[in-house]
């Protein structure tokens, strides 16, 4: 560690915030997050450990790469992350930044985090979200999921979001919110 820069060892682990989609495994086991940038190839759990996205074989976070998970310092920034067209589908996530981490002016690059609370926003309709519903797009073994009222279902694969959280396990608390890039009112 170069001896120049401030280390900070905080009686509590930082907070973080970011944006990701909530994933569910094909055979229903199991529940996670996809991010929306660099890592966002494998899903992690709400307890997960970074590894190199570019398969090198360093600890995380290094400074000689960009790897690691990131997060920021600020619910209003990832939020507003959610305003992009690809993202609009996205949930927040409140982190615990665990582990050995970077600070950046905006937030953090880390080795390990818990996943605290995951807030879901407004069906797409602006309806109440009642459930996660298959999104129509996955990874190799995971289905991605969205928020959806009851009328927007049609048949899709859902599950509540008591039940997401009951299969996501350790300690994960899931939210609703009607504030995620939508209006702040109707759901
Ligand atoms: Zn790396
Ligand atoms: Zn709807």
């Amino acid at each position: 560690m170069n001896p120049r820069l401030l280390e900070e060892r905080p009686a509590d682990p930082p907070i973080g915030y970011k944006i990701a989609h909530p994933m569910l495994s094909r055979d229903l086991t199991r529940a996670g997050f996809l991010g929306v940038a660099l890592g966002g190839r494998e899903p992690y759990s709400v307890l997960d450990d970074a590894h190199c996205a570019y398969g090198h074989r360093h600890r995380v976070p290094s400074r000689r790469c960009d790897c690691g998970f990131h997060a920021l310092n600020s619910r209003a920034s990832a939020l507003g992350l959610t305003c992009t067209a690809e993202h609009r589908t996205a949930v927040l996530l409140e982190v615990a930044v665990l582990g050995v981490y970077l600070r950046y002016e905006l937030g953090f690059r880390y080795a390990r985090q818990r996943v605290r609370t995951m807030t879901v926003g407004c069906c797409p309709c602006l309806g109440r979200t009642t459930l996660l519903a298959d999104a129509g797009w996955g990874r190799p073994g995971w289905h991605a999921l969205e928020a959806a009222c009851g009328g927007c279902v049609r048949g899709r694969m859902a599950l509540t979001l008591s039940d997401f959280a009951r299969i996501a396990g350790q300690g994960l608390s899931v939210l609703r919110a009607g504030q995620i890039a939508r209006t702040p009112a109707g759901c």
